[in-house]
């Protein structure tokens, strides 16, 4: 394919299958996968070990004081074919995808402070272009001139069904109704949350993807990317 490197924006729905996507999509472009959701389960993570979350209620000011002494990193793992999170050096990768997290982390993210570090970032990340980045304002506001935006979205029980194996495979326990009501309620506070609420850019192709295969996904993929680099 054409060698013009390229930002892909990808937003959409909580638990749609965002970062897989993204991720197969980066390993066939050779492109590097920025999943900036991670970025905000990892503060959300850290809040919590410090103290700034108490029985599911954020302490924002605590959360934006706490900002300047959480330092957000990435490394490449080669097992995985993508990077892993670390937070002041800690690899966190394996410690954000909680239940616990998944339950507070709209809360931190609405945070105006948590935002603007994690979005200059993101920009930072993404500047030289040759990048697939998903998460909830990317095609809005991280990158507004994206050349592909993505916006993917999914029936909610199909979701909440995809989450549940992927957490029950890992041991945690979980119902389906929990990761359901995780799952319906993400989506209502990241939609109408006042800032860079999740929307889709009025630019951005929709992708549902209730009852397609990975491989439909990315033959469907394959079509849009040729139609914005042969433009
Ligand atoms: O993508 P993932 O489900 O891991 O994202 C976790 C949460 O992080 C979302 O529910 C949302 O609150 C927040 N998020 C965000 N903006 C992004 C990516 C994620 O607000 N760009």
């Amino acid at each position: 394919m054409d060698n013009k490197r390229i930002i892909i924006a990808i937003d959409g729905h909580s638990s749609c299958g965002k970062s897989t996507f993204a991720k197969a999509i980066a390993a066939r472009l050779g492109y590097i996968f920025i999943d900036t959701g991670a970025m905000y389960r990892a503060v959300t993570h850290y809040a919590l070990e410090h103290g700034a979350i108490n029985m599911g209620i954020v302490d924002e000011e605590r959360v934006e004081a706490m900002l300047q002494s959480i330092e957000i990193s990435f490394r490449f793992n080669p097992e995985r074919g993508a990077s892993d999170i670390y937070v002041n050096g800690d690899l966190v990768e394996g410690k954000i995808r909680t239940i616990e997290v998944s339950n507070c982390v709209s809360a931190v993210s609405s945070i105006a402070a948590v935002r603007s570090k994690l979005v200059a970032m993101q920009q930072q990340m993404g500047r030289y272009g040759g990048v697939v980045m998903d998460g909830r304002d990317i095609g809005t506001v991280v990158f507004p001139n994206a050349e592909l935006k993505i916006y993917m979205t999914a029936d909610p029980m199909v979701r909440a069904e995809r989450r549940f194996k992927e957490l029950t495979a890992k041991g945690d326990s979980v119902t389906l109704q929990e990761v359901y009501d995780n799952v319906v309620s993400r989506d209502k506070a990241d939609m109408s949350r006042a800032i860079s609420p999740l929307r889709k850019a009025d630019d951005a192709i929709v992708l549902d993807n209730s009852a397609m295969s990975v491989e439909e996904q990315m033959a469907w993929f394959d079509e849009q990317y040729r139609r914005v680099v042969e433009a």
